[in-house]
This record gives C-alpha cells, structure tokens and sequence, in this order.
C-alpha cells in the first residue's frame, strides 16, 4: 500500500476520474473525502463500498467553483480527519462552445470551476499544511491544456491556466514541502465527454483512433489512477511544477 493512512480529499469524486481515483487510492491504503455537487447517492455508494473493504471515507457536499464553499470543504475535511496529506483538485466542466457563442457566463462557469477553485483549494490548506509540515496537489488539467482544441477556448484557457498555475505554486510552495504537480489526461470516456462518443461523432472517433498513436480512441478512468498514486507518494518528492501528460499517445506528433 502505497499511501497508507494519508488523507486524500478529491473534488468532483463521485464518478468518472476523481471515483476512479478515489477508489484506487482507498486500495493504496488512504483515507478518503468524496466531494459531490449533485449526486449524494453516488457518493454514499463509494463511500460504502470503500468502508466494507475495509477502507475509511465519508462525503461532503461543496460546489468547489464557489470561493466560500471550497474554504469550507477544506475546513470540514481536516475536522473530520484531523488532516489532509493529498488535494486531487479534479472537478471539471468541458463544454464544447464556439468563440462566437461562449458567452460571459460560460466563460465564467468554465474558468470558476476549472481554474478559479483550485487556487483556493490549494491557497486554503497552505496554512494547515505549514503546521503538519507539507501536503501534495494534484491538479486535473488536459490535453486542452498543452495543446489546443478548437471550439473549446474557454475550457482550454482554463485547463492552460491549470498547467501554469501548478508550476506557480510549485516554485512559491516547494520549499515547504508541499508537492504540486498536474495530469493531463487524453479522452478518457465519462460522462463529461458522453455528447463527443454518441451518435453522430463517427468522424470524431475515426480522427481520434487515426490520431492517436496507440489507436486508442478513449481511455478508461482507471487509466489515469497510476500517475495519480504515483504523484500521491513520496516516490515523487522530487517532482515539482510537472505535467505528466497521460493521453494514450495523442500528443507524442
Ligand atoms: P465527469 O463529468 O465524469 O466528472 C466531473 C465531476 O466533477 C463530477 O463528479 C461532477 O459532479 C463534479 N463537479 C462538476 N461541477 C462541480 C462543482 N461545481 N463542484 C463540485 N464538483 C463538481 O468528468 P471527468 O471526465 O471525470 O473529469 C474529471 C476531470 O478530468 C475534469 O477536470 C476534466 O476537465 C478532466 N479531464 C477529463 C477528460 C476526459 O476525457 N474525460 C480529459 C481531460 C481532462
């Protein structure tokens, strides 16, 4: 077990890749807080199946693109647990919006939640982990964010801003022991892509397969976990400000 009895909190965990890495990371021994937006049930099953494997988790409800909200997630987590030793900053929202039709308020739902929340996740637990002597981050970005994908720019502004923040706060943070570094995964099917893999994307996913070197068209959640354990350990104290692109090859041309 390789994060035995830290204390994980992942946003956005009741499905898609922050479940996934929240049950792979209960496997690896730590203790996890599900954070859910808008399905208690979903969360409570994870949270479940987590404990009757012998695992320790509980759920909190917070809409991590809101300031207050995310400070008191935070807050409760370290009450409940009396620490937390890993941020999984993973919450996410893509729409895919052309320039001339992403209004302000889309605009402003994809920085808040993508880019906004996880700088005050991050900037709320400096404090405690100052007292506990480090912490580490890991942020969610994404292939929109090392590269670029049309009809998307506020996603990938966002997602952009992700891969440079976690180089910020890497170079301001490091010396204090607190770890920050990114993913970038590829397309990996969940429900936030299900409008790109439906019906009527054939030439999408033909592009996709044609595209990306290993043929692969979507990854599956649990192919993101490895380089989120891996992060999470003291295997990667020496890891600061990094990306690790995980994308099955996409962007290797
Ligand atoms: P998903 O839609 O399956 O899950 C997103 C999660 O975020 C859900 O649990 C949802 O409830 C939660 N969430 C949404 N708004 C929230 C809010 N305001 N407060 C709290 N939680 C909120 O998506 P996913 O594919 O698992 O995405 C996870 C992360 O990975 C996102 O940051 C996404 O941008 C990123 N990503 C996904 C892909 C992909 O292909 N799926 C690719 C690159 C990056």
């Amino acid at each position: 077990m390789r994060l035995k009895d830290k204390v994980a909190l992942v946003t956005g965990s009741s499905m898609g890749i922050g479940e996934a890495i929240a049950r792979r990371y209960a496997k690896e021994g730590a203790i996890i807080a599900i954070n859910y937006l808008k399905n208690p049930d979903k969360a409570d099953k994870i949270v479940k199946d987590i404990v009757a494997a012998g695992g320790k988790a509980q759920a909190f409800k917070a809409d991590v693109s809101k300031v207050a909200e995310v400070e008191k997630l935070t807050a409760d987590v370290v009450k409940t647990f009396g620490r937390v030793d890993i941020l999984v900053n993973n919450a996410g929202v893509f729409r895919t919006v052309p320039v001339m039709e992403t209004t302000e308020a889309i605009w402003d739902e994809q920085l808040d939640l993508n880019l906004k929340g996880y700088f005050f996740a991050v900037r709320s637990l400096v404090p405690h982990w100052r007292q506990i002597g480090g912490g580490k981050v890991i942020n969610i970005s994404s292939i929109a964010g090392t590269g670029a994908f049309p009809n998307c720019p506020a996603y990938c502004a966002a997602k952009g801003g992700v891969v440079n923040l976690t180089k910020a706060l890497a170079a301001e943070l490091g010396k204090e022991k607190i770890n920050v570094n990114s993913i970038a995964p590829g397309n990996v099917a969940t429900p936030l892509n299900a409008h790109v893999r439906g019906p009527g994307n054939d030439e999408y996913i033909k592009m996709m397969k044609l595209f990306t070197p290993t043929g692969i068209d979507f990854m599956d959640p649990e192919d993101m976990t490895g380089a989120a354990v891996f992060l999470a350990s003291d295997d990667a104290r020496m890891v600061h400000g990094e990306t690790i692109i995980v994308d099955a090859g996409w962007s290797v041309w």
